[in-house]
């Protein structure tokens, strides 16, 4: 409840940073790339630490998202991000939603426990200056999950996969009119 309670008071300094943090999340996502494929090229020591910086603000902004996606009514910036063609880009980007259903499903725990278990398995057959690249395919999903996360909040009303809002569509609400929505951004 007052986790709840956070996620929906934008006038508040808590509220403002949560709502800043999930509708800047792409920086954080710009972040991360950057520096995996940084630890990809080289195993500089210099590298560690800012490494975890940006990884702990990266999990920080996914989850925050998450909470935003669940626990907010739809804000400001939300009605803000709304593509003009809503309905064309869910249709184009379905694989990235489809992707994002899979991603946040029970489906992807094997997954994620192999791209878990498979840095141990490989960092020894890999050169001593690359051994970051033993993390890539973890750090590929994880950037791809965050980028599946932040499309499919955009296009949630459209997304062929939670139409009734809820997995087990205990949330009944139609997908909203593209005509209104045009009428919402301007
Ligand atoms: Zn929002
Ligand atoms: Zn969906």
């Amino acid at each position: 409840m007052i986790t709840e309670n956070a996620f929906n008071n934008p006038d508040s300094p808590r509220g403002r940073i949560l709502d800043w943090l999930t509708h800047h999340s792409s920086w954080f996502i710009a972040a991360y790339v950057g520096l995996s494929v940084g630890t990809w090229l080289t195993d500089s020591n210099w590298l560690v630490m800012p490494a975890l910086v940006v990884v702990i603000a990266f999990c920080g902004a996914v989850t925050v998202t998450g909470l935003h996606q669940e626990l907010t009514r739809i804000c400001l910036a939300c009605m803000r991000e709304l593509p003009e063609d809503a309905p064309a880009q869910a249709h184009r980007r379905r694989w990235l939603l489809r992707l994002w259903h899979i991603w946040s499903g029970y489906t992807a725990a094997p997954v994620l426990l192999v791209l878990l278990v498979l840095p141990v398995a490989v960092t020894a057959l890999l050169p001593p200056a690359h051994t970051g690249l033993a993390l890539a395919p973890l750090e590929i999903w994880a950037a791809t999950a965050a980028s599946s996360q932040r499309i499919h909040h955009r296009l949630r009303p459209w997304c062929p996969w939670c139409k009734d809002w809820g997995e087990d569509g205990d949330i009944k609400e139609p997908s909203p009119d593209p005509v209104n929505h045009d009428s919402l951004t301007r």
